[in-house]
């Protein structure tokens, strides 16, 4: 019933087998997280009995209108734009917040994990473009950023996440490496690099070469969005 998806997936995990053949260590991991905005729970479920494990939210209400119809074996991230007041919505349920662009949204979620007392994975939103249409931190914020938020005890900075301006994405996927790749090398205490999420539908081969290993796929997945 749901082939397409099928077929969709066999092709992206092809072409991330083939980018990291062609770019990348034969020992980097790279992970195919479904973004699932507008899909019917019941095609996120097919993608899951596919071999999906990780899946991707954008919205809060739409997220928990269908949260209790997914099949629980796959991991949810946020990586949408995140209100502070939504926080405590999504913080039992999702294993990592991919937006963060504040230190207003990090010290909102580090109030909500203490008081279920669990650690909140994170990953800084960095506005790599410097576009005034997108979220994100700029590139002058993101070490300030950072550094205040080392400082809160219930959240863990795990890497950044970006997505690029549509023309030149490339330049900017190496921009966004070469970032990553500093951060990490200053051994931030709290603060580990391990996650660079950046790569969508259009672009994930792109990304991968430059050191993407979360790439984030809805329209290829799932087809295009009404
Ligand atoms: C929608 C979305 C994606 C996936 O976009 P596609 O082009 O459909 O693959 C990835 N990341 C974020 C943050 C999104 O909002």
């Amino acid at each position: 019933m749901f082939h397409d998806i099928s077929e969709n997936l066999k092709k992206i995990q092809y072409n991330i087998c083939e980018a990291k053949a062609r770019y990348r260590n034969e020992s980097d991991v790279v992970k195919l997280m479904a973004v699932t905005k507008t899909v019917p729970y019941d095609r996120i479920n097919y993608a899951i009995s596919q071999g999906v494990d990780l899946l991707g939210e954008n919205r809060v209400q739409e997220y928990l209108e269908k949260k209790d119809n997914y099949d629980k074996s796959a991991d949810v991230h946020f990586i949408g734009h995140l209100q502070s007041n939504k926080v405590k919505y999504i913080a039992d349920s999702v294993k990592c917040i991919h937006s963060v662009d504040s230190f207003k949204l990090a010290l909102e979620i580090d109030r909500i994990a203490a008081s279920k007392g669990i650690d909140m994975d994170i990953l800084i939103e960095v506005n790599i473009g410097g576009e005034d249409s997108k979220s994100g931190a700029l590139t002058d914020e993101v070490y300030g950023l950072i550094s205040e938020i080392s400082a809160l005890k219930n959240v863990k900075i795990k890497g950044l996440m970006t997505i690029p301006p549509r023309e030149r994405s490339e330049f900017y996927f190496d921009k966004m490496n070469i970032l990553f790749s500093d951060i990490k090398s200053r051994r931030i205490n709290n603060v580990s690099m391990d996650v660079l999420s950046m790569g969508m539908s259009g672009d994930y081969v792109e990304a991968i070469k430059h050191g993407s290993n979360i790439v984030r796929i809805g329209s290829a997945l799932f087809g295009a969005r009404k």
